[in-house]
This record gives structure tokens, sequence and C-alpha cells, in this order.
């Protein structure tokens, strides 16, 4: 490799340089047992990285400053650039958060009484291409690393304190489970390392079977959202083309075999499409589909974008729908919007506010 432009020296040194920040715990053990240093400087290390929000090691003041300079040959500590903050009349937040390679990211943060609820990203777009869906029109860039999805917590922490985030929805930009294996660990590090309790945290998905049987084995006991939106195959199929792979009756047995805890209830949100999955026979398959399912259910009215060819129903056809399900004793919620104002040019963004709130029990 020939190294032409001052950038290029700098990328290259970057690149020789272990992000401690991308790491998991047992390698933060190995990295500092590698560098001479004893146990307890990886409890201290991560101890100023999550709790303490340190965003270099030169800010790691336990250390000697010796320590530091020699750490910081070899290592550095990564953080998300705030590129744009909206604050909506409501109080909603909106952050644009750019990635080490320039990608960006959306996260937005709602707070409703002492919750703070903040709803993720796992990928730059998606691949799956719902089509009411913002994200979906932009297709996948790539996914994100299990430090880039935490990370997103760790940044809007350093603007919160002393507060916390309290809530986690991975309702953001791209579809978690089809990254799975860093959304687990993420998951992982957001319950051990920034300790918020698993059942604070909800994982929404499009329906992703052999995502969801890995969440349930593997990652820790979080809640699950499914984006069911229709109630027969061939209505999913043209909304949501995954259901071509992963159709209704796979998802309903994928949740019945998802690991529940006592007293917890799968979350099914159905974004309703005047004219397309919003009529009261839908309502009535859907009760009969969810049947011996611990399920509640969240409907979120179309949030209109641009160029969109869908159009919510109007209330009273939304109260009907949930009314039929109330009978049936399925709680039901009907999300009103939040952060209107900042968020008008996003219907996807607008939709997982709606949902996080209550998804998170
Ligand atoms: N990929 C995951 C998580 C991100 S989408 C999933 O699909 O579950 C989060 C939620 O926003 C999904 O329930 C989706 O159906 C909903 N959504 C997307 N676009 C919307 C829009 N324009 N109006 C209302 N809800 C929308
Ligand atoms: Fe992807 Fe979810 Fe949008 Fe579908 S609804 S395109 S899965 S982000």
């Amino acid at each position: 490799m020939t190294l032409q432009h001052d950038a290029d020296v700098v990328q290259y040194l970057m690149m020789e340089k272990t992000d401690l920040k991308a790491l998991t715990r047992e390698e933060i053990e190995a990295f500092m047992k590698g560098a001479g240093l004893p146990q307890f400087r990886t409890r201290q290390l991560i101890h100023w990285i999550y709790e303490r929000l340190a965003r270099s090691i030169e800010g790691i003041t336990e250390f000697s400053k010796q320590m530091r300079d020699d750490l910081s040959e070899e290592a550095y500590i990564s953080n998300l650039d705030l590129i744009e903050r909206q604050t909506s009349t409501d109080g909603t937040e909106k952050y644009l958060f750019g990635l080490e390679d320039g990608e960006t990211i959306e996260s937005v943060l709602i707070s409703e009484d002492d919750r703070l609820t903040l709803c993720i990203s796992t990928q730059v777009g998606c691949a799956l291409g719902c089509v009411f869906c913002q994200t979906g029109r932009l297709g996948l860039k790539r996914s994100l690393r299990p430090h880039e999805i935490v990370d997103q917590v760790i940044a809007v922490n350093r603007l919160m304190l002393p507060a916390r985030v309290t809530n986690i929805v991975m309702m953001g930009m791209g579809e978690p489970l089809a990254n799975a294996e860093a959304v687990i660990e993420a998951l992982w590090r957001m319950t051990k390392l920034l300790q918020i309790p698993p059942r604070r945290i909800t994982v929404s998905t499009a329906g992703i079977v052999p995502g969801i049987r890995l969440l349930g084995e593997n990652a820790p006991p979080v809640n699950l959202a499914i984006s069911l939106n229709a109630t027969t195959d061939s209505v999913r199929n043209a909304l949501m083309p995954i259901n071509k792979t992963y159709p209704i009756r796979k998802i309903i047995e994928a949740c019945k075999a998802f690991p529940l805890q006592t007293r917890r209830r799968i979350m099914f949100e159905y974004v309703l499409l005047n004219g397309v999955n919003d009529t009261l026979e839908d309502a009535k398959r859907l009760r009969r589909l969810l049947q011996g399912i611990p399920a509640k259910i969240n409907l979120i009215p179309f949030n209109p974008c641009e160029g969109s060819e869908f159009d919510r129903p109007d209330e009273k056809r939304v109260l009907e729908f949930q009314k039929i399900l109330m009978d049936a004793d399925i709680l039901t919620m009907v999300r009103k919007s939040k952060g209107q104002d900042i968020l008008a040019a996003c219907g996807q963004l607008q939709a997982k506010y709606d949902t996080m709130s209550d998804s998170c029990f």
C-alpha cells in the first residue's frame, strides 16, 4: 500500500489502532492483558466507556498520564458524530449520526414522564423493501456493527446527562433480524455493559423467522415486536415482499415457539392503510391469527410520506377496528404521532415513535 496523501496516512494509522468501543468485554480483557495491565483496569475501562461516557482514552483521568499515552499508541475510542439534532414541540428529539465510513443513521428519543425511550437503527437503509416504508425505499447500504448500534445509546446518554435512556426500541432504520448476529451482541452489551434491563428493550422485525428463533435462543430476554401489517398472505406479499419467504403462518408458529417471560406479551404492529388492510374482516382475521399467543397490538395509522401511494383510514374506522380486537380481550393501542413537526419528511420515523412508548412495559 502506498500512502500518498496526509488523509491516507491518518486513515492508515487509525486502521492500525484498536477501537476499544468495538470490543467485547472478553476482547477488552485480552487487550489489556496484552498491554501488561491487571484485570481491574478492564473494569475501570468499561466503567469509563459505558458509565462515564469517555470520548477518548485521554479523558480517562483515573489512568495515569503515562498509561493513557501508552494505551493511545495502540488504541482509541470511536464516537458517533452528531451531525444534526432536532427537537419537536412535544419534546421528541431526532438525531442524525455520522459513522466512521461517512454513512449516516437516525435515532429518535421520546420522553414520557420519567421514561426516556430511544429508537435506534440497526442498518443503514433496509433491503426488505416494504412498499409503505421510507427506509425500504433507500435499499440497504450496509449493516451496523454491534458497537455502532450501542453507541447510539451512549451518544444520547451524553446529551441527556444526568438523565439516561431508560428504554430501547429497535424500530429505527433497518431490519434488526437481517443483522441478527450484531444485534444480539449489541443486546448483550446494552444489558451487561450499559445495564439496561432486557424487559425495557424491544426488537421489532418484519418477520424473519430464523432470526426470531436466534433471538429467542441467544439474546437476553428482550421483548419481541412483529410488524404484521396484513392478515392474508396475498396482501402481505404485496406490502412486505419478505412474506413470500416467511408467510404469516410461519411467523405465527415462530411466535408461539418464542420463549416469553411470565406476564410478557408479543407486540404486533399493524400499520393501517386506507382500503388496503383496514376492513373489519381484517380485524376479525387478526383476532383469529393471534389466538393462543400472549399478544398486544399497536395500531399505527399510516404516516403519509412524500410520493406515497397510501393514506390512513379515518378515525371512525380505526376505532371500529380497535373495538373488534378489544372485545376479544386483546390489548390494542392506537398510536398517536409524536414529533410530527420535525419528522414530517419521514413517515417511517414517525411510525416508530408511535409504537415505541408502549412497546416497553
Ligand atoms: N424493520 C423493522 C423495524 C423498523 S420499521 C420492522 O419492520 O419491524 C418500524 C415500524 O414502522 C414497522 O412496524 C413498520 O411497519 C412501521 N412503518 C414503516 N413505515 C411506516 C409509515 N409510513 N407509517 C406508519 N408506520 C410505518
Ligand atoms: Fe425494512 Fe422494516 Fe421498513 Fe420493511 S418496514 S422496509 S423491514 S425498515
